[in-house]
């Protein structure tokens, strides 16, 4: 095979590596941002519960405020009941009394369903701090791991860039920047493979006479349509033909 069509495919396959260890690198934000879900669930879940145990706290303390003011009320009617003067209105006035403790046991009793809901709360939000911390140790692990593989990624980029070099100096300088244009304009490989007279980069037909200029892999020849570098390599022979 020409010399330079060799280089050109080995050039080919280390910039196909290259590409691809690059695309890897470019996913790797992607791929921890899946490893944040779960830490965002827990947190949003923990949000939750501290904005309940919230409500119920406030709930609590304005019942608690109110318990004083009837305490309050009743208090000072006490204080009153020296000044009633008939049986009369000492029964009104034992009734008032009666009905503000009423509403005081009332307020008690909401008081104690609140404590109880504090105390549910309070172990519900004890029991997503754990979640959140355990979600985040998880997430920390993952981006370590992550950051171990683009380490890795990138060395590996390295060696790579390094082996390209030594294949661009084997390369004519002319065809070399051929080459780059064509990779550039393409966003794809700029040597590809012809096969059954078709240019595999392009799927255009192949002249009779330019496949078979290609076959001999003697010179460099490109398509005529997509302009790519074309080899050919002879496929291998079929079982039936070793049967002699
Ligand atoms: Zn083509």
């Amino acid at each position: 095979m020409n010399e330079q069509l060799k280089s050109l495919i080995e050039l080919q396959e280390i910039d196909s590596v290259i590409l691809s260890i690059a695309e890897k690198i470019d996913a790797l934000p992607k791929k921890l941002e899946k490893f944040k879900t779960p830490l965002k669930e827990a947190t949003a879940a923990h949000q939750k519960a501290k904005t309940q145990l919230d409500t119920v706290s406030k709930n609590k303390k304005a019942k608690e405020s109110e318990l004083e003011e009837f305490q309050d009320k009743i208090n000072k009617l006490k204080l009153r009941s020296k000044d009633v003067k008939t049986n009369k209105e000492y029964e009104a006035h034992l009734k008032e009394i009666e009905g503000f403790e009423k509403s005081k046991y009332k307020i008690e009793d909401d008081i104690l369903t609140l404590m109880e809901s504090l105390e549910a709360f309070t172990r519900e939000l004890q029991n997503e701090d754990v979640k959140v911390k355990k979600a985040d140790e998880e997430f920390k692990q993952q981006e370590k791991l992550l950051e171990d593989e683009k380490k890795t990624l990138y060395a590996e980029m390295e060696t790579q860039k390094v082996k390209r070099k030594e294949f661009v100096v084997r390369i004519d300088g002319d065809l070399y920047e051929q080459y780059m244009n064509l990779l550039k304009k393409l966003e794809g490989p700029a040597v590809v493979r012809a096969k059954n007279e078709i240019c595999l980069g392009c799927n255009t037909n192949i002249p009779p006479q330019l496949f078979n200029d290609i076959r001999k892999s003697e010179n460099i020849f490109t398509c005529f349509y997509c302009k790519r570098f074309l080899y050919f390599i002879e496929p291998p022979s079929p079982p039936s033909d070793t049967r002699s």
